[in-house]
């Protein structure tokens, strides 16, 4: 080996460095002036966790391209009612459900997606459908915690009721979920696309061929 080249080593560990890094989402997490205990800020550090172990895998689950993925995250710790939300710029947390709640920081995760998702004019139903089928599905790992009455729910009822359903379409009909997320950013028709995707079904008619009862 030349000593030139001896000399090329640091410097390219130290370029391979800054790419592993820069693939890392940065987490700023903010808590509030007063009231911070044990349990706030174990919490708040389960949930940079999960935000920076999750960042790639919502991407990836949604198919979002390398440009749209956000650089970094900020959480907010805040005295408001409710459990959580994203704004457009941070993803806000009561305090309150904090404290009732230390156990529910993958509520992170349905958040999360809200920052990658970046719709404009999708179907609400759609959209925390696939936050929670990426928080249940993917991250629970099935566990969705609720019991679906196939005759009364229907898949349009959002949140956790169609993140099961787009669950179970996604296992018989691989390649969904991005299709989906596609359409909703681009505000295509979401119905026509799902019907594309899936051998020509409605919503209704994959429905009522994928969703037995499930048990809490
Ligand atoms: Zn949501």
């Amino acid at each position: 080996m030349s000593v030139k080249a001896r000399g090329m080593r640091p410097l390219m560990f130290a370029m391979l460095l800054t790419v592993a890094t820069a693939t890392a989402v940065e987490v700023r997490v903010q808590l509030p002036d007063q009231g911070v205990d044990d349990r706030l800020k174990a919490f708040a550090a389960r949930s940079e966790s999960l935000v920076v172990e999750w960042e790639p895998k919502v991407a990836a689950a949604l198919g979002v391209p390398v440009e749209r993925r956000p650089k970094s995250v900020t959480i907010i710790f805040r005295d408001m009612k409710g459990v959580a939300y994203w704004d457009g710029k941070a993803i806000n947390v009561a305090t309150a459900w904090v404290a009732g709640h230390p156990d529910d920081a993958g509520l992170v995760v349905h958040e999360l997606t809200h920052v990658l998702q970046g719709y404009r004019k999708a179907p609400g139903w759609m959209t925390e459908g696939l936050a929670d089928y990426v928080r249940f599905q993917l991250m629970e790992k099935g566990k969705f915690g609720i019991r679906i009455d196939p005759s009364k729910n229907k898949p349009t009822d959002s949140y956790r009721v169609t993140g099961y359903f787009l669950a179970q379409a996604e296992k018989k009909y691989p390649g969904l979920i991005v299709k989906l997320n596609q359409a909703c950013f681009e505000g295509a028709p979401v119905d026509k696309v799902f019907a594309a995707h899936c051998d020509g079904r409605t919503y209704e008619q994959a429905w009522a061929e994928l969703v037995p009862p499930i048990k809490k």
